[in-house]
C-alpha cells in the first residue's frame, strides 16, 4: 500500500520562523485530524544534549502546542531519558535541560512531563508482531497519551547510521529496560581501575548479578538482564556499555519498539521529520558540529513513520547523491532499521510525495 507523504521546502537556513510556519501548515493540512477535543497530546522530540544548537528549535514546538490547543486538546512534550551519563539522564536533569535549550512552559505554552518516570523505568509491556520480541516495554506515560504527534531532527548517527522517526520512536520512547534491551548483544561490563567498590550497583541490580571480586564489582553475564540499573547508579563512570556492537540487531530490536510506541494508538500519531541542519551526528551530541553535511531541505510530514523516514533517505540521495545515512556513516547499512519495520507491518516504504 501506498502513504502519502507530505514536503513543505524550505530555503537553505530558514529561520526558526518559516520552518514554525511550515511545520504549522504540515499540520493544518495533513495532521490535525489525529487530534480531538480533550485529547492528552505528546509532543514527542529531542531536545538537544549539552550546548548543541542544531536540534529542534522550541518555535516549531510551540506551532504545535498552539494548533493542539486550537483544537481543545491538552499538548503536552515528553522524552525519556538516557542510557548514557549526559545532561538527559534522569527526569531532574532532563528537565532542567530543556528549559536551558528554550523549551520550558513559558516559551512553549505547554509543561514537559517525562513518559518514563523519575529515573526511567516507569514503563508498560507492550504486545507487538516482532521478530525479536513479542513485547517491549514502552515509558508509560505515551500509553496514558490519546494521540501523539512525533518531531524528528534528521542526522546522522553513530550506531544506527540514520536518527529520524524510527530511532526517535523506538530508542526515544523506550524505557531504560527496553533501552537496553535494544542493546542486549552485548552486556555491561565493569571498569575496575574506576571502580570504588562502593557496592551501590550490588544494593541496585535487580538480578543479583553483581558481587564483589578482588575489590571490584564484578557482573555476571549470564544472570545479567540488561536493565542499565548500575549504568544508572554508578556514580564514578565505572559501568561501560559498548554501544557500537551490532549494529543490525540493534537497528531490527529499534524498529521493534518503534511499533510498540504507537501500535495502540491507530490514526492518533503523525509524524514531521526535520530536514534542516542535517549534521553528521545526532543530537546527542554535546556540542553541535560547526557545519552541516548537506544543505536544508525542508520539512516531511505523514502518518506513517516508515514511509517517512523512506522520504528522507530518497530526498537526500537524489539532491546530493547518498541516502542520509549513507552520507553520515557509509560504513553503517541504515536501510535494516526502515526494512524491518516495514517488514513487520509498521509502514510502508512506498510511497506519494505531495509537494505543498
Ligand atoms: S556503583 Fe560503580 S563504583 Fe560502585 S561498585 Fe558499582 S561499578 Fe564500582
Ligand atoms: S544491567 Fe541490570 S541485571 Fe545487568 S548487572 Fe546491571 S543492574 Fe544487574
Amino acid at each position: 500500500m501506498e502513504s502519502q507523504v507530505y514536503l513543505a521546502k524550505l530555503p537553505d537556513g530558514a529561520t526558526a520562523a518559516e520552518q514554525a510556519a511550515a511545520i504549522g501548515k504540515l499540520y493544518d493540512t495533513a495532521g490535525a485530524s489525529a487530534v480531538a477535543a480533550k485529547d492528552f497530546v505528546a509532543i514527542k522530540f529531542h531536545v538537544g544534549e549539552g550546548t548543541n544548537i542544531t536540534r529542534i528549535k522550541p518555535e516549531l514546538i510551540r506551532e504545535l502546542v498552539t494548533k493542539v490547543k486550537n483544537q481543545d486538546g491538552l499538548p503536552f512534550l515528553t522524552e525519556t531519558s538516557t542510557l548514557y551519563k549526559g545532561e538527559r539522564h534522569n527526569a531532574v536533569s532532563h528537565l532542567m535541560q530543556a528549559h536551558r535549550q528554550g523549551f520550558g512552559v513559558d516559551a512553549v505554552g505547554a509543561p514537559f512531563i517525562m513518559a518514563d518516570g523519575l529515573a526511567g523505568n516507569t514503563e508498560y509491556e507492550v504486545a507487538i508482531p516482532g521478530e525479536i520480541s513479542k513485547t517491549v516495554k514502552v515509558a508509560r506515560e505515551i500509553i496514558s497519551a490519546d494521540a501523539m504527534l512525533v518531531v524528528s531532527h534528521a542526522t546522522g548517527c553513530i550506531t544506527t547510521g540514520l536518527a529520524a522517526c524510527i530511532k526517535n520512536l523506538g530508542m526515544g520512547l523506550a524505557s531504560r529496560m527496553g533501552k537496553m534491551r535494544q542493546h542486549s548483544a552485548i552486556l555491561p561490563q565493569v571498569d575496575s581501575e574506576k571502580c570504588t567498590n562502593c557496592h551501590k550497583c550490588m544494593k541496585w541490580c535487580p538480578e543479583d548479578a553483581i558481587s564483589e571480586q578482588n575489590g571490584k564489582a564484578f557482573i555476571a553475564a549470564d544472570k545479567c538482564v540488561g536493565c542499565g540499573e548500575c549504568l544508572a547508579v554508578c556514580r564514578f563512570d565505572a559501568v561501560k556499555y559498548d554501544f557500537g556492537a551490532d549494529k543490525g540487531f540493534l537497528q531490527k530490536a529499534m524498529a521493534e519498539y518503534a511499533y510498540g510506541a504507537v501500535i495502540g494508538k491507530p490514526g492518533k500519531c503523525f509524524y514531521f521529520n526535520v530536514l534542516t541542519n542535517m549534521t553528521k551526528d545526532c543530537d546527542c551530541l554535546v556540542k553541535s558540529p560547526t557545519t552541516k553535511m548537506v544543505a536544508d531541505i525542508g520539512i516531511l510530514a505523514s502518518s506513517d513513520p516508515v514511509a517517512i523516514d523512506q522520504a528522507t533517505q530518497d530526498l537526500t540521495a537524489a539532491a546530493y547523491g547518498h541516502p542520509l545515512g549513507h552520507l553520515a556513516f557509509p560504513e553503517r547499512d541504515s536501510t535494516i532499521q526502515i526494512e524491518h519495520a516495514a517488514k513487520i507491518g509498521m509502514g510502508s516504504t512506498r510511497y506519494k510525495l505531495i509537494e505543498l
